[in-house]
């Protein structure tokens, strides 16, 4: 049975088995399952986070260096960039369009989150001045702390640098650029053998995720999740497929089949980050994105590039606005959209990342950080549909960017 089968197949039985144990909570049943459960998904977590810094370093100098040839590297990074500002511009329409369409959250009876805001401990305020500055602070710093500290945003700095010297110094740097290949290959054959436990990881994920969310509390905010999901998956289903048809000349049937593995983990661990071993693996293996492409694009679109997470704070922006009563004016939503991408930029691929972000995005047109309480009992939920968007990109990302960049190879 291949791999992606037998992801599928462990993605089925996870919810199943998660719905089922929903019936015997408190018990010893529940508990044993759960300590075995969490003990199989974090050697899988584990597994996936020890190789990605190494991972990202050298897929970054690897893809960058690689680009010397033809005097790419301009060229894609430049495509890149367009195509990450045009895909989240358009998720963020989507997300401020359909919060209005549905008008989430009016006429709800706000006394209802009276608890869960009284009980929230507000979190440092973010303000967008504020983010930029720690943001500087956070990113150029000694590499070998950033290293140390897994600080995702330095290494790329960091590796973005070093490729680019590479292609600078040419034939000088010829055995560091072959050195940094074998080391990026080394990695890839460690990722195949982590993705030999996927199936084992996402059905303990899947089973922890379904079988401890408190379902009465979720289904005070089922319209708003609902209109959520139902967007973000419009915009995967429909616009994504869309403009990588158009723009990557790429049957979705083809993407979505070659990428079917890494879209499932993305659900399954609600990481981007997790996810980028094979997100990169399928799109070499699967899409025929050449190795410098995907090795450039995807560890940056990782770190860059969220549509799901934009879509859901521009979103959520609105609905706690709406929930409060206030109407925000044309300029005040703008603010939201420019705040949204800001903050998905800068939420790194792990888990309710897009959670601490939104803070920022509420702060920027006056709404109270507290709010984001009312968020926080859908947040896992809602994460694992936007993380498969922001996956999803990143791998789209690369076939566009593939096909505008190529050039005949000279080596
Ligand atoms: N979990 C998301 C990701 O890894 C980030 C977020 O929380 O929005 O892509």
């Amino acid at each position: 049975m291949s791999l992606n089968t037998q992801i599928l197949i462990a993605a089925i039985l996870g919810v199943a088995f998660g719905f089922l144990l929903n019936l015997f909570p408190h018990t010893a049943f529940f508990d044993f399952s759960l300590y075995g459960l969490g003990l199989a998904s974090s050697i899988f977590i584990g597994l996936l986070k020890m190789l990605l810094i190494p991972l990202i370093f050298s897929s970054i100098v690897v893809g960058v260096s690689n680009l010397q040839a033809g005097g790419q590297l301009g060229r894609v990074w430049k495509i890149t960039l367009l195509c990450c500002v045009t895909t989240t511009t358009l998720a963020l329409i989507l997300g401020i369009g359909c919060a209005h369409l549905f008008d989430v959250g009016k006429g709800v009876d706000i006394v209802m989150f009276q608890d869960a805001m009284n009980s929230h401990q507000t979190p440092d305020t973010l303000t967008p001045s504020s983010f930029f500055s720690n943001f500087i602070q956070n990113t150029l710093i000694n590499p070998f702390k950033a290293f140390a500290e897994g600080n995702v945003l330095a290494v790329v700095v960091f590796a973005l640098l070093i490729g680019v010297a590479l292609v600078k110094g040419g034939e000088n740097f010829r055995s560091v650029r072959k050195l940094s290949l074998q080391f990026f290959d080394i990695m890839m054959m460690m990722i195949g053998w982590v993705m030999k436990l996927a199936p084992i990881g996402i059905f303990a994920l899947l089973v922890k995720l379904i079988s401890t969310e408190d379902i009465s509390v979720l289904s005070r905010l089922a319209e708003f999740a609902a209109v959520v999901t139902g967007t973000t998956i419009f915009h995967g289903a429909v616009v994504l497929p869309l403009l990588l048809w158009i723009f990557g000349k790429m049957s979705p049937i083809t993407f979505f089949r070659g990428t079917r593995a890494a879209l499932i983990t993305a659900f399954a661990t609600s990481s981007s980050s997790a996810t980028m071993p094979l997100s990169m693996k399928c799109a070499q293996e699967n899409l025929k994105v050449r190795p410098q492409t995907a090795g450039f694009v995807i560890p940056l679109g990782t770190q860059l590039n969220m549509d799901g997470t934009a879509l859901y704070e521009a979103a959520a922006a609105l609905f706690i606005a709406n929930l409060m009563g206030l109407d925000l004016s044309l300029g005040q939503q703008l603010i939201v959209c420019a705040t949204a991408m800001i903050a998905s930029l800068g939420a790194p691929g792990i888990p309710s990342a897009g959670m601490v972000t939104m803070i920022m995005v509420l702060q920027s047109v006056g709404l109270p950080a507290e709010a984001i309480a009312i968020l926080l009992p859908i947040d896992r939920l809602l994460d694992t549909v936007r993380t498969v968007v922001n996956v999803q990109g990143d791998m789209m990302i690369s076939v566009v960017v593939d096909r505008y960049s190529r050039e005949p190879q000279v080596d």
